[in-house]
């Protein structure tokens, strides 16, 4: 079959590479679509613990082809979407039922193969029935299954008001999340117009188009951003969806007292935020941080079929898999692209 590889950083190559078999307790798929996000760039850099040889592609949809010895519960046939991310079962975190933070974490398209290849064969328990659901919704779902983590970290109180700090696909479902989760107020800054008109289509409460953040414009940028709160003061949530320490530093400033900062977005590893402990203290603030996640998978998928999470208009650029180049170029510098897919 065709597969995206990357035998190391930066040198991603389309080549023919084996069909992997449904091994005991795995189902094949053959992958209709995938999705490619921040953290495909994270690993074409190398990063976010990448293991090498590897396949790419964590966001993908699919039909089953063959169920391996001892798989019940699906059909040869069904649509299903994959659940990237595996836990070990043995470390402490796994032994205390705490499951999103495995020490041992394996994620498909991580560190195990993943799904810009035509087919992927992944353990029956990663594996979710997607049937009804359209294909460009259903590849959604893993960036779906994050934001409803999102939302779990945040329990947000009834009544507030949030302020997301990017439009790209996760902060768009995150703040429809947070708005049906009882948020009553909702907010997206971006600096991309086209991206902002996707979220208000998807019935966002408000919009704001935002220069880039730089530290000049900071100020200027957080008492735009102040002013436009529904209350005048600040949000009582704001999310940092962008994963530059540059904007998660106008977090605090522009939080109301008891607010909650949440790091939703991938920064880099070395990047640092400026917090002033006595505003943390004195406005009893909390600073939480939302990674991937492990048990959402199914909540995700019954948001995307109420409806209650839509993803019209999110998908803007398709590639084939041979066009694989194309696809990171345009994450890098298409301010057009908001979700890219991948077609094997
Ligand atoms: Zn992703
Ligand atoms: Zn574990």
């Amino acid at each position: 079959m065709q597969a995206v590889v990357y035998d190391r950083a930066l040198e991603p190559e389309v080549r023919e590479v084996p069909e992997p078999e449904a091994g005991p307790g795995e189902v094949k798929i053959k992958v209709t679509q995938a999705g490619f996000c921040g953290t495909d760039l994270h690993l074409h850099h190398g990063g976010f613990g990448a293991r090498f040889p590897l396949i790419p592609g964590h966001e993908g949809v699919g039909v089953v082809t063959a169920l391996g010895d001892g798989v019940t519960g699906f059909e040869v046939g069904q649509q299903v979407v994959v659940n990237p991310n595996a836990y070990c079962g043995l470390c402490a975190y796994c032994r205390a039922g705490d499951l999103v933070r495995c020490e041992n974490l394996l994620a498909v398209g991580v560190n195990r193969d993943g799904m810009f290849a035509e087919y992927v064969s992944v353990p029956a328990g990663q594996v979710f029935v997607a049937d009804g659901l359209e294909p460009d919704t259903a590849v959604l779902t893993e960036p779906a299954s994050c934001a409803m983590h999102g939302l779990e970290r945040l329990r947000p109180r009834p009544g507030t008001s949030a302020l997301v700090f990017g439009a790209g696909p996760t902060g768009t479902l995150l703040a429809q999340l947070m708005a049906s989760g009882g948020v009553a107020h909702v907010t997206v800054a971006d600096p991309a117009q086209a991206k902002l008109d996707t979220v208000r289509a998807l019935g966002i409460d408000q919009t704001i188009a935002i220069g880039r953040v730089t530290e000049d414009s900071a100020q200027q940028v957080t008492d735009q951003l102040r002013a436009a709160s529904p209350t005048g003061d600040g949000y009582d949530i704001v999310v940092e969806a962008t994963g530059s320490s540059v904007v998660g530093d106008l977090g605090l400033p522009l939080l109301r007292n008891g607010g909650t900062l949440l790091v939703y977005g991938v920064a880099r590893e070395e990047a640092r935020l400026a917090l002033a402990p006595y505003e943390i203290f004195r406005r009893e603030l909390t600073v939480l941080g939302s990674f991937a996640e492990m048990t959402s998978f199914a909540a995700a998928i019954n948001a995307l079929r109420s409806g209650r999470v839509r993803t019209d208009g999110l998908i803007t650029h398709r590639f084939a898999l041979a066009d694989y180049a194309q696809a990171i170029e345009a994450a890098q510098h298409d301010a057009s692209a908001h979700k890219i897919v991948i077609v094997p």
